[in-house]
């Protein structure tokens, strides 16, 4: 069965050249769905016959954004961290412990229900792709257990028992722990490993072997890294090439030289600076030098509850000096390398039909209009997401205003 998405007033493919300004845009498009890949895309007025069609009504078309640094396994919430660090109460890293005890505590069946409620959010948020971390077990059964639920909703699932120090372990041991029992229990489990490397986490020598022990066992890498300060997490990712060095809010000059000079994908995730009334990154510097930038939510109840990646969008205009364009490519395609994946975060011939359906002509009202829900279609493999008919809701935009 072939599916033809006609009336595509702008289909942002994100398949052209890297520093175009609009990249592989085509007005008055269409698109082909075969088998839940891209079969055909090109002008509207070429397209093929195929077994049926939805017209879009002259929406904008993007690839589904790339979400690659969530944490969604965990019960509870931190409303009133929050609240008092808006009131003046500065974050740090040790309110995870109070997510550990809830985690702990919460049945398979709640935190399986928590996370497919957070995936379905990222999906309504135009996210067809997610990672997902573990983090908030912090014991070798609860740790299992993130990992294994994780995997029943994604593919890109990370092991981060090296989070924090849980209370009242002593240091070495949880380093051995993590290294040892707790990633032979999750690294069947996941495809990566991750590590907090920051003061009040880990440091650069107990990140590095965090993250070579996980190699060992056939994960690979991604680092928290430069988020509270400039530490050697950068360094440290590109060392060892991991796929993504993410937060990057305290970078050196030669940490952006060294990310220009790799294939460590600087993943920025503003919605954490938003919400914890941070300086963000600086965007600017890392897009001029010509390292890749990937957006994602990291989504977390702590940092940063947020599923929303046309917020995240909003913000990396109006706050990093993204352009439109460079926001969404990020969003999309730089998630996409940030997870070393090919398939996804583009719209070509060949790649996974994951696209969103924006109720506006252009994704610049992703910016332009910050906080509007304007995902008003979201096709994961070829099929409308969560929705009956043509995978659309609300009116065309034909109408006068
Ligand atoms: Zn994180």
């Amino acid at each position: 069965m072939s599916l033809l998405l006609t009336g595509i007033g702008l289909l942002a493919t994100q398949a052209g050249p890297e520093n175009s300004e609009s990249p592989g845009e085509i007005a008055d498009a269409a698109l082909v769905i075969e088998d839940g890949l891209l079969a055909w895309i090109g002008p509207a007025a070429q397209a093929p016959a195929a077994d049926s069609m939805v017209d879009v009504g002259g929406r904008c078309v993007l690839p589904g954004f790339v979400d690659s640094h969530a944490h969604l396994v965990f019960a509870g919430d931190r409303a009133e961290e929050f609240a008092a660090r808006m009131s003046g109460t500065p974050y740090s890293a040790g309110g995870i412990r109070s997510t550990v005890a809830a985690t702990r505590a919460a049945t398979d069946e709640q935190l399986g229900a928590n996370l497919a409620r957070l995936a379905a959010e990222l999906h309504a948020a135009g996210v067809t792709t997610f990672e997902c971390k573990s983090g908030y077990g912090l014991d070798v059964a609860t740790e299992q257990r993130s990992v294994r639920l994780a995997a029943e909703q994604t593919s890109e699932v990370s092991f981060l028992g090296a989070h924090v120090v849980p209370a009242g372990v002593d240091r070495g041991d949880y380093l051995d722990l993590v290294c040892g029992p707790m990633l032979d229990a999750c690294a069947p489990h996941a495809r990566w490993v991750d590590v907090f490397c920051e003061q009040g986490a880990f440091d650069v020598a107990e990140s590095r072997a965090v993250l070579r022990a996980g190699m060992a066992a056939g994960l690979q890498p991604r680092l928290h890294a430069n988020q509270l300060t400039a530490g050697g997490g950068v360094a440290l990712a590109v060392e060892l090439d991991a796929a993504s060095a993410d937060h990057c809010t305290h970078l050196s000059a030669a940490d952006i030289d060294a990310l220009a000079g790799s294939s460590t994908v600087a993943t920025l995730l503003p919605l954490v600076e938003f919400s914890t009334r941070s300086p963000y990154p600086d965007a600017r510097g890392l897009l001029d030098a010509g390292a890749t930038v990937a957006l994602a939510t990291d989504c977390n109840p702590g940092s940063g509850y947020s599923t929303s990646m046309p917020l995240a969008i909003a913000l990396a205009v109006r706050e990093m000096r993204m352009t439109p364009a460079e926001a969404v490519r990020a969003a999309t395609a730089g998630g996409a390398q940030a997870l070393r994946r090919d398939d996804i975060g583009r719209l070509a011939v060949g790649l996974r039909a994951d696209l969103v359906v924006l109720d506006a002509p252009s994704y610049l009202h992703l910016a332009y209009r910050p906080g509007v829900p304007l995902i008003s279609g979201v096709w994961i493999g070829g099929k409308a997401w969560g929705l009956t008919g043509d995978g659309l809701t609300g009116g065309g935009l034909a109408g006068g205003g």
